[in-house]
């Protein structure tokens, strides 16, 4: 599957996660699934990771709610989630696997590890605990106002 992001979101995601260092920054993704295949990300916020480490992060319930409510009045779909890996490269831990249980979500890690150099995925998993398959989508990042409607 192919996920767009805005270069907006994504300086977005990238200046948050920043600001977060050292711990892992996280939030959520919502936007659209289009006709012709590709899901495209509208819009992206910016939550509290409440464990507060660089190894793991946990979205507060209450701010998740009120994501979801506003997804709901904007009309966007919740399409997963992102979090940033401060030290380590753009994949899946094997916590991230297992704490990836909803196989129609879109999970974008942003890696901070080459200073300057950020790197951004998004993967999908799939398969019960234990036994997950992890597949890298194939993400683009879209200039503001190239989007086509
Ligand atoms: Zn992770």
């Amino acid at each position: 599957m192919k996920i767009t992001i805005r270069q907006s979101d994504f300086n977005k995601i990238y200046e948050h996660a920043l600001s977060e260092r050292p711990d892992e920054a996280c939030g959520l993704i919502s936007g659209i699934d289009r006709e012709d295949g590709v899901r495209e990300i509208k819009k992206v916020y910016l939550l509290t990771n409440i464990d507060h480490t660089n190894e793991h992060f946990s979205i507060d319930p209450k701010e998740h709610l009120k994501a979801i409510k506003d997804m709901r009045a904007n009309d966007l779909k919740p399409l997963g989630n992102w979090h940033s890996h401060p030290e380590s490269p753009s994949r899946p831990s094997e916590e991230d696997k297992r704490l990836a249980n909803d196989s129609s979500a879109s999970y974008l890690i942003l890696s901070l590890m080459e200073e300057g150099e950020p790197v951004l995925n998004a993967f999908h998993v799939e398969g019960r605990e234990g036994e997950r398959e992890v597949r890298k989508e194939d993400l683009e990042i879209i200039k503001d106002g190239e989007e086509n409607g």
